[in-house]
């Protein structure tokens, strides 16, 4: 066999197949050359899908005639002046779009440049006509007809007309996200799918895409260093998603799916949210164009930073820093999703209370109080709410006193602090508590839990997590496998305040505890489930790097159960310490702590306004 060059047209079919998978890569890099050529509204218009045509129309510069000739043909580009790849200021750089779509397409531009005449050319199959007269007002239209009618093979690789449309829908929202002063118009089959006007910042612009509910939920990120910048939104995380889907990120205002960039977001967030949940944000990052390599991906959806430990540890820190400043805060949209909950309720008919309808009624005996009047109401709550002596350790059961439910003063002076003065204790786990806008409803456990973990970390930090030995050893049995591994990590938690050691084949005997676990643990409960979280993910990471989570395992069989009653104080001390603790508005797992409800949306339930 001989050795020959392929022709041109085959070379640009070959390329084609890496640069353009699918319509909506032809619409990407259409939409690039339209942001390069400075559009400020950009219009695409799709039929089926895109596989049977794509039009793109911007009013940016335009060609002239010998441009328009030039601009099919292979690495022709106007965006790479100097002959190096280190400078790149263009979307584009490599010149093989054009060329790529018309090698495997039926094309047709038309464009004109201010005070120029208007031209157009054809090329079908990578067969350039010739360039003649045009009307098209000014700016550049590009329409892409039989996408892949060239290649067949790859023809049969297209999806659905309705999964390629999302495709390109996405891809443009992306670019319209990046790219907040120019307007974006997208329209399928002849309906208008998004529309999006030019605003003068991003925030409009992404509260405009990601919905009321992320401008609400979410925290500004603003960070610079050595040249370095980091900007944009990021998800309170109690805003979690079930996949990394809605994590936009953008390199130099390149919309890319970067595995270093996803690492980044996955160790900010690892602390809040935990069980293969996502936030939700949209993170730009700009550096100087030296120090990033955008030509290491066909399609540029990855890139390559020079010092990636210093744009990682900078876009964790900007991240970590705005959810620990934002940290005691709750989603708004829990708050919303509760009020909903309240009121289709309401509109099946209501709670079904015990009404109490002439006295004839059978009422329970805590209700009882609407025949006797206040004193009853008292001995009611006595009854049915003051805390017990053997539910309390720590706290002498002086309840009349302690409920403290009467004392006005001390309810004004509390309510001033964010999470308001407790008033009630109810279901044994939720805490109500009076703020001067409305109340709040605290998950006493959830937020039990993220105080102990946070205390963990205190302490691992400070001087090692601080034991307590046990007066005899506690033995657990586990499958052998189970025990083998756990005890190979033995000197790690025994830095986390856990003594473990062998005690005959598959059973271990636990020797000391971390000190803030209390005085009754179920360690059984505590080392079954560390067994099942070191073995799920064993050869995944060392578990040094994992001491958090396990730390959060712990804190969670260290808080206050479900069930415990409290005495006032008692809430009251818990919602200081929330107050003050970092990250308090969500459990270790993202759950939220607590909700707010205001007397505005109280009154709006009970139709007063
Ligand atoms: P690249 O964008 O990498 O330069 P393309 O094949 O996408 O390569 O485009 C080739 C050239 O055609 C561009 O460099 C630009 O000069 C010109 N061009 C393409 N699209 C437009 C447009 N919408 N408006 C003005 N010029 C365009
Ligand atoms: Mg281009």
């Amino acid at each position: 066999m001989r050795i020959r060059y392929l022709p041109e047209t085959l070379i640009n079919q070959i390329a084609a197949g890496e640069v353009i998978e699918r319509p909506f890569a032809a619409v990407k890099e259409l939409v690039e050359n339209a942001i390069d050529a400075g559009a400020t509204k950009i219009e695409v218009d799709l039929t089926d899908g895109g596989k049977s045509k794509i039009v793109v129309k911007d009013n940016g510069g335009g060609m002239d005639q010998e441009e328009l000739a030039a601009c099919v043909d292979r690495h022709a580009t106007s965006k790479l002046p100097g002959d190096d790849l280190v400078n790149i200021q263009h979307m584009g750089f490599r010149g093989e779009a054009l060329a790529s779509i018309s090698a495997v397409a039926r094309i047709n531009i038309q464009t004109r440049q201010k005070d120029g005449e208007g031209w157009q050319i054809n090329v079908e199959g990578g067969k350039k006509g010739e360039v003649s007269p045009s009307s098209y007002p000014a700016g550049t239209q590009i329409e892409v007809r039989d996408l892949f009618f060239a290649t067949p093979a790859r023809l049969k690789f297209l999806k659905s007309e309705r999964a390629e449309f999302m495709a390109v829908k996405d891809t443009l929202t992306q670019l319209a996200m990046a790219n907040h002063a120019i307007a974006f118009r997208l329209t399928h089959d002849g309906k208008e799918s998004f529309h999006y006007p030019a605003v003068s910042d991003s925030q409009n612009r992404l509260a405009k895409i990601l919905g009321r509910e992320f401008g609400e939920n979410s925290i500004a990120i603003n960070a610079e260093r050595e040249g370095l910048k980091v900007s944009g939104y990021a998800g309170l995380p109690t805003l979690h998603r079930g996949t990394s889907q809605y994590q936009f990120l953008f390199v130099n205002g390149r919309p890319v799916k970067d595995k270093l960039l996803y690492g980044c977001v996955r160790a900010a967030y690892a602390d809040v949210l935990h069980g293969g949940r996502h936030p939700m944000l949209a993170l730009f990052v700009n550096v100087p164009p030296d120090e990033v390599d955008v030509n290491v991906h066909p399609a540029k959806a990855e890139v390559r930073f020079r010092d990636p430990g210093l744009v990682r540890g900078m876009i964790i820190s900007a991240l970590k820093l705005a959810l620990h400043e934002n940290g005691a805060r709750a989603s708004s949209s829990v708050s919303q999703a509760a009020l909903g909950k309240f009121q289709s309720d309401y509109t099946q008919g209501g709670p079904r209370l015990p009404l109490h309808r002439g006295g004839s009624a059978p009422v329970p005996r805590s209700y009882a109080y609407s025949s006797g009047g206040y004193g009853n109401l008292a001995e009611n709550i006595q009854e049915n709410y003051a805390p017990q002596g053997s539910f309390i350790e720590d706290i002498a059961p002086t309840a009349r006193m302690e409920m403290g439910i009467d004392e006005p003063e001390k309810v004004a002076e509390l309510q001033s602090f964010p999470l308001g003065a407790a008033r009630a204790q109810v279901h044994e786990n939720y805490i109500i508590a009076q703020t001067p806008e409305g109340m709040v409803v605290v998950d006493q456990h959830a937020a039990h839990e993220r105080l102990v973990y946070e205390k963990f970390k205190r302490q691992l930090e400070e001087s090692g997590v601080e034991k307590q030995g046990l007066l005899s050893p506690e033995i657990v049995s586990l499958e052998e496998s189970e025990a083998e591994r756990l005890l190979k990590y033995a000197p790690a938690l025994s830095k986390l305040g856990l003594e473990i050691e062998a005690f005959g084949a598959g059973a271990i005997a636990v020797q000391a505890i971390p000190a803030l676990l209390g005085s009754k643990p179920n360690i059984d409960a505590l080392i079954r489930d560390l067994a099942d979280e070191i073995t799920e993910r064993d050869t995944a990471q060392g578990l040094e790097e994992r001491l958090n989570e396990i730390l959060s395992t712990m804190a969670c069989h260290g808080s206050v159960r479900s069930g415990r009653r409290m005495n006032v104080d008692e809430m009251n001390a818990l919602l200081r310490q929330m107050e003050e603790t970092p990250l308090s508005g969500q459990c270790n797992h993202g759950r939220p702590t607590y909700i707010t409800l205001s007397l505005n949306d109280i009154e709006k339930l009970f139709g007063r306004r």
